[in-house]
């Protein structure tokens, strides 16, 4: 059988899954395509759930309409798979056999409360953005945990709603992946905006059951809204005894295959098992991108793009960050225009590997611009 002709089957709907079907439908599959997916809101983009959708009431999901590429689409959860059947077996026991299967299960958020302790409030999908969205309905005051880039966007809402937010974390607002120059701008900025920030030298656990705050070292901090942005965990327990996954996700290569035969896995589940380090890398982007790769070796096809893509973009206080090139970054940039203070700068990065990490501070750059400068030895920025 030629490989356009395979059984094809995609477990995960969002953007790494919905783009490897496209891709596959693109580059000439014409076999039987069947995605599975988890979610009962179907297929639709994350990032504006914290920077949009949480500010208004009215504010839809972005999604995705596959109806062109004549799927059969399961709404159901996968399981199990049995790779020597070549058996997909979902929650309510359905078997869905495949010829390549193609893991997009992405990621989950990670949750801190202990054992049995209720009302822990996480932002993954879009259910919990309307249930975080009706809860920000009610309250004066909240404490996020974390202050990465999600736990950011959601203090960003608080802000504009009127909200008096708490930032708990040990590093300081984004430092971990954009380092203490633009940390320190970001806290500034916040602070002006009154958002709060406590500093702990320990995670912090929640209190209460239901949650109503968080304890530190010693004392405790109390809220109307106690919402957890703590990172992600793959999604990878249906994967289980199958040897396609480890503790790390699901480890791929340049070509986005696994270490089993036929199975192929694609972003925020997936991490580059040829990489020094075992880490994840989940942004849209590298979904984006590893979607493609996985669906053209899926049909034994040279991809189009590399399986990273290192463009990632925030929104904090109403101060668009745009990022192309290696992260974390570390010491001060090049300012190549504006100022850091006036919130409006473009900055460059040079890493000790010859690579360069550009970052539009709140200056309106277009993508393209941005990844020609991380690409260029010189620094022309028109
Ligand atoms: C609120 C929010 C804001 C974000 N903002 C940004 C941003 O500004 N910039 C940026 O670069 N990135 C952002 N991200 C990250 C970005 O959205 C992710 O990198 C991207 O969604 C990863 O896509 P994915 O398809 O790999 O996984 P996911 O989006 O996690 O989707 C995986 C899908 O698989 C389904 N699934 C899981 N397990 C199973 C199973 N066993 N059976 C069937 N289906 C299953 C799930 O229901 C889900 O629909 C944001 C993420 C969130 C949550």
């Amino acid at each position: 059988m030629s490989t356009f002709d395979r059984r094809i089957v995609i477990v995960g709907d969002s953007i790494a899954g919905c783009t490897a079907a496209r891709e596959l439908r693109a580059r000439g599959h014409r076999g039987p395509l069947t995605m599975i997916g988890a979610d009962a809101d179907g297929c639709y983009a994350r990032p504006p759930l914290s920077k949009h959708v949480l500010k208004s009431e009215a504010a839809e999901a972005e999604r995705w309409d596959l109806s062109d590429l004549h799927i059969t689409s399961i709404v159901d959860r996968a399981v199990s798979v049995d790779t020597d059947t070549r058996t997909v077996t979902t929650v309510s026991g359905a078997d869905v056999p495949y010829d390549a299967l193609i893991v997009a299960t992405g990621a989950a958020a990670r949750r801190i409360a202990a054992h049995g302790q209720a009302g822990e409030t996480v932002l993954r999908t879009f259910a919990d953005a309307r249930a975080l969205g009706s809860r920000l309905n009610q309250a004066r005051t909240a404490i996020i945990v974390g202050a990465g880039f999600l736990g950011m966007e959601v203090a960003s809402t608080c802000a504009f709603r009127g909200i008096e937010a708490t930032v708990v974390d040990i590093d300081a607002p984004l430092e971990r992946l954009l380092g203490s120059f633009l940390s320190e701008s970001i806290l500034l900025r916040a602070e002006s905006a009154s958002v709060n920030f406590v500093r702990v030298d320990r995670p912090v656990s929640l209190l209460g059951n239901p949650v109503v705050g968080v304890e530190l070292a010693e004392r405790t901090l109390a809220a109307d809204l106690v919402v957890t942005c703590a990172g992600d965990v793959p999604e990878t327990s249906w994967l289980d005894g199958t040897g396609i996954s480890d503790r790390y996700g699901v480890g791929i290569d340049e070509r986005c295959t696994t270490t089993v035969s036929n199975i192929f896995a694609a972003g925020d589940v997936a991490y580059s098992r040829t990489a020094p380090a075992q880490v994840r890398s989940p942004f849209w982007s590298n979904a984006v991108a590893q979607g493609k790769v996985a669906a053209a070796s899926a049909l034994g096809l040279d991809p189009t793009c590399a399986p990273t893509d290192d463009y990632f973009w925030t929104e904090i206080l109403g101060l668009a960050i745009k990022v192309v090139g290696p992260l974390p970054l570390h010491g001060d940039p090049t300012v190549l225009e504006g100022s850091v203070d006036d919130g409006s700068a473009l900055l460059q990065w040079n890493h000790d590997d010859g690579r360069k990490t550009i970052v539009a501070f709140g200056m309106k750059k277009p993508v393209g611009l941005l990844r020609r400068l991380a690409r260029e030895s010189a620094v022309p920025t028109t």
